[in-house]
């Protein structure tokens, strides 16, 4: 079977497979509709996981079952399915703890386009079908959909970490498709003021109308004197970063209040350490909390999640600026995904 694969390095082609195995517990599932995602661009193009070769690339997917292991019993083939972008071992002891995302260790939940083949293959293997799989309610466009397999789950799960509450004033650092879906779940989760940095028009616009209160462009001068100066010195209450670099949280833990959090989803493809400034984490005694998390996968959150677009909580619409279609098209989307064009928020391939 053909897929377009990562061939080592900054170096990416269309491969020939052999056909994926199924397991007792598993499916295969051809691809109805995918998407390029920007961690599919650092771990090319940055080389943030280390070298891999010929390994299939992709992880945000809509499909359809093309065949089910013995063990299955929830799904068949022709079920149109969503396909989370993580894919835990459920019966795994980190999944016991609470930690689906981490099992069989760290961010080995994140398989496809990581540890096995991704999504960009005319077939791919889900393992744990039961688990991991949830059928597309059909009032969901499929290019749709595939929002729910990353950048939602993902955007919520910064403002989860954060730990968003009634009222509070929360800064989005990034508004990518990541960041738009921290400010959607930010505001879903009853923010007060949002704050929302970047410096794409388009986004900004995007970012406004899921609930940003205000745009900080951090190309005009730096986050901490803005939001200083909007905040009248006090700082916000929670932090969302789904953008930027290794730097990016100095900036944030000085405008954080004592007390707050900071949810970070950026997936951190170089730079050595994170430096978190000593008198402004107050002295090591501020309460100010950095968590750092991979999206949580599995069934139940996307099911959860496609409910919200069912009854209408949340549209995905306003991401999808591009679609292509035609599975050929997968690599002009992810070389899109690699050079942001400033009118791009997410491309979408209907294949
Ligand atoms: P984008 O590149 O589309 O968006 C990044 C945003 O950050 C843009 O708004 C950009 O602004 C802004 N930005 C860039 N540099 C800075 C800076 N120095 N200071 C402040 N803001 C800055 O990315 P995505 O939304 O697609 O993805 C965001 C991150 O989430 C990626 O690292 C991705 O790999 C990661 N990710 C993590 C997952 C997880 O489970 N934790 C899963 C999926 C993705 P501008 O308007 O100028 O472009
Ligand atoms: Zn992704």
């Amino acid at each position: 079977m053909k897929g377009f694969a990562m061939l080592g390095l900054n170096k990416i082609g269309w491969i020939e497979k052999e056909k994926p195995q199924c397991g007792p517990l598993d499916a295969l599932v051809q691809p109805v509709a995918v998407a390029p995602c920007t961690s599919d661009v650092h771990t090319v193009w940055e080389g943030a996981l280390g070298d891999r070769h010929d390994m299939i690339l992709g992880h945000e997917a809509v499909g359809k079952v093309v065949e089910v292991g013995s063990l299955v019993r929830c799904f068949k083939p022709g079920d149109k399915v969503i396909v989370p972008a993580i894919t835990p071992d459920w019966n795994s002891l980190e999944a016991q703890a609470g930690y689906s995302m981490h099992s069989g260790g760290m961010l080995a939940g994140w398989k496809f386009s990581n540890f096995k083949d991704g999504v960009f293959g005319e077939l791919f293997h889900v393992n744990d079908a039961d688990g991991n799989l949830a059928l597309l309610p059909p009032s969901i466009d499929p290019a749709e959909a595939v929002m729910l397999s990353d950048m939602v789950p993902t955007g919520f799960h910064g403002a989860e970490l954060a730990d968003v509450q009634y009222g509070d004033s929360v800064l989005v650092v990034g508004i990518g498709p990541v960041g738009l879906m921290a400010v959607a779940g930010a505001a879903l989760r009853g923010a007060g003021e949002i704050f929302a940095v970047g410096s794409r028009p388009l986004c900004a616009d995007v970012a406004r109308e899921y609930g940003a209160t205000a745009i900080i462009n951090y190309r005009d001068g730096d986050i901490v004197s803005q939001v200083m100066d909007r905040t009248k010195g006090k700082g916000v209450d929670k932090a969302i970063i789904a953008g930027g670099d290794v730097d990016t949280f100095a900036e944030v833990i000085r405008v954080l209040k004592p007390g707050g959090r900071i949810g970070n989803v950026n997936y951190l493809g170089s730079g050595d350490a994170v430096k978190i400034p000593r008198i402004e984490w107050g002295c090591g005694m501020g309460h100010k909390i950095v968590a750092g998390g991979l999206m949580p996968g599995g069934r139940l959150r996307m099911e959860k999640l496609a409910s919200l677009l069912v009854h209408g909580r949340l549209s995905v619409a306003p991401l999808l600026t591009h679609r292509f279609k035609g599975f050929e098209n997968i690599e002009s989307a992810l070389l899109m995904m690699k050079d942001k064009p400033r009118d791009l928020i997410k491309p979408v391939v209907v294949v």
